[in-house]
């Protein structure tokens, strides 16, 4: 790839947790000479916020098998899991007496695979004269012009490139006003700091907002810190998320029966398919697990009402059974359940009450009452999920590309508007020739974009097409 002499790389890459590292190793193993800079303010590429965990509790939620980074090679973490437990690392696995490639790895560990990849890839690319390196800043504004893309950095250097790449992943949740002006996050312990737990009177009441997989780390780093008091998980639903088991294949109906379009057939399809497994005695995880490789093509064919209904009636069901538990952290978070010290309770949370040294308050309302309450605790931690909607997200660079018409909302508001390659659509809705997008930021184009397998394939294809 030839590149201007006034610019300073050939892509440039926004964000290197995941999806920025796995584009930059693709990249790297193309044939070809190319120079890549990683803007990412933390101190290491590859571990973004899922991958910085420290614990070992905090697992992936799908085992070796699934989780490898290479869209070609299925086993390529079990691969490198095996050499790392070999060569002496996380001797607790020894513990769990089953295959590696049936192991859930913590996310940690996970961090480092995907960092030995892009060392790799990068020796490879060495032989062509390619680089990528890792440039500590943050993209605080992005400028395209017909020859180059412009980024400015939170330390005031400029870049200039060929291409841009936003992989800025998942913005922390600030669902409602109430949330922000209420200083929610202020007052709410990190869910993966142990910590800060460990300061905490161990016979306490913990309150805990949201109910999916944030909820089940949080409860791991309690039990951790040494947390043996009462928690109190409030979420919409009250759902808990199942846990995830290795179920055999199931016939993959979606491949079969393309006539199913609608999130109403896809739902009555799958429950056929879930009775008549559990009928052979089958688990109802095989059939739903066929779904996933189908879920992109069916949310990005669908009108936005479908997606709307979708988002209404199947997501709190989706996200509780696809985004299944590590069974490690499962079977932690049923033991405190059935022993009566973990209660999950429908409720919305309506705002921050009073915060106090030692304790909080909040106001919620129960599914099913007209008026609101106010709960306390000695501790409130957050796991309320994601903000997928730009225009909601209080981060320098969302604010500028929204502002400089480079970016339009995604669908339904999940993200950006893209092409199908990535490309991504401006406020008319024309495609650039310069800007990409990858991973969560495409929430709103595939609807699941942000799993391991997800960006990984995107990285693939996107730096296929980069080079192009
Ligand atoms: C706690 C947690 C656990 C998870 N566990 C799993 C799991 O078990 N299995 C699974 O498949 N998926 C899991 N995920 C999903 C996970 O998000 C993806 O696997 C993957 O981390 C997405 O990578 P990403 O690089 O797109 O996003 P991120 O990991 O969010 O990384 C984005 C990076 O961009 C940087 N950035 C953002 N804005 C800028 C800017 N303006 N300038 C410069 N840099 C910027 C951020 O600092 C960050 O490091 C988990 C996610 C979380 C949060």
């Amino acid at each position: 790839m030839d590149h201007a002499l006034t610019h300073d790389a050939d892509i440039l890459i926004v964000g290197g947790g995941l999806s920025g590292t796995m584009l930059a190793a693709q990249l790297m193993r193309l044939p070809g000479k190319r120079k890549v800079l990683v803007i990412e303010p933390r101190a290491e590429l590859g571990r973004g916020e899922a991958y910085s965990a420290v614990e070992l509790g905090h697992t992936l939620n799908g085992n070796a098998a699934r989780m490898s980074v290479d869209p070609d090679n299925a086993d390529d973490l079990t691969q490198w899991l095996t050499d790392y437990i070999a060569g002496g690392g996380w001797p607790e696995s020894d513990q769990q007496h089953v295959p590696i490639s049936e192991l859930f790895p913590p996310r940690g560990i996970f961090g480092l695979y995907a960092q030995q990849r892009l060392a790799e890839a990068q020796a490879v690319g060495a032989l062509n004269g390619s680089t990528v390196e890792h440039v500590r800043a943050e993209v605080v504004d992005l400028q395209t012009g017909t020859e180059n893309v412009r980024l400015t950095l939170s330390d005031g250097q400029c870049l200039q490139a060929a291409f841009a790449v936003l992989a800025t992943g998942m913005f922390p949740a600030a669902r409602t006003p109430q949330t922000q002006s209420s200083g929610l996050n202020a007052a709410a312990l990190d869910p993966w700091d142990v910590a800060a737990m460990r300061q905490l009177d161990p016979q306490s009441t913990v309150m805990i907002i949201g109910s999916g997989l944030t909820m089940v780390d949080a409860v791991v780093s309690l039990d951790q810190a040494g947390h043996r008091g009462p928690i109190e998980v409030f979420s919409r639903h009250g759902l808990l998320p199942h846990v995830r088991r290795q179920p055999p294949a199931w016939v993959d109906f979606l491949a079969q029966d393309q006539s199913i379009r609608t999130p109403r057939q896809l739902m009555r399809e799958l429950r056929r398919h879930c009775r008549d497994a559990i009928a052979l005695g089958i688990d109802w995880q095989a059939p739903l697990d066929t779904v996933r490789a189908h879920i992109g093509r069916l949310w990005h064919q669908a009108t936005d009402v479908q997606r709307r209904q979708f988002v209404r009636h199947v997501r709190p069901w989706w996200e509780s059974h696809h985004h299944r538990s590590p069974p490690l952290s499962a079977e932690l978070v049923e033991r405190l359940y059935k022993e009566g010290r973990l209660r999950i309770h429908a409720a919305s949370f309506k705002g921050l009450e009073r915060s106090t040294g030692d304790s909080v308050s909040i106001r919620l309302r129960r599914r099913g009452e007209a008026h609101s309450c106010v709960v306390s605790g000695a501790a409130l931690i957050n796991s309320s999920g994601i903000e997928y909607d730009w225009r909601r997200v209080a981060r320098p660079l969302p604010r500028q590309l929204l502002a400089r018409g480079l970016v339009r909302p995604g669908p339904l508001a999940l993200g950006i508007a893209a092409e199908v390659d990535g490309a991504v659509l401006n406020a008319e809705g024309q495609p650039a020739s310069r800007l990409f997008a990858m991973g969560p930021p495409l929430r709103g184009m595939w609807w699941e974009s942000t799993a391991v397998t997800d960006v990984a394939s995107q990285a693939k294809a996107l730096a296929g097409r980069l080079v192009r």
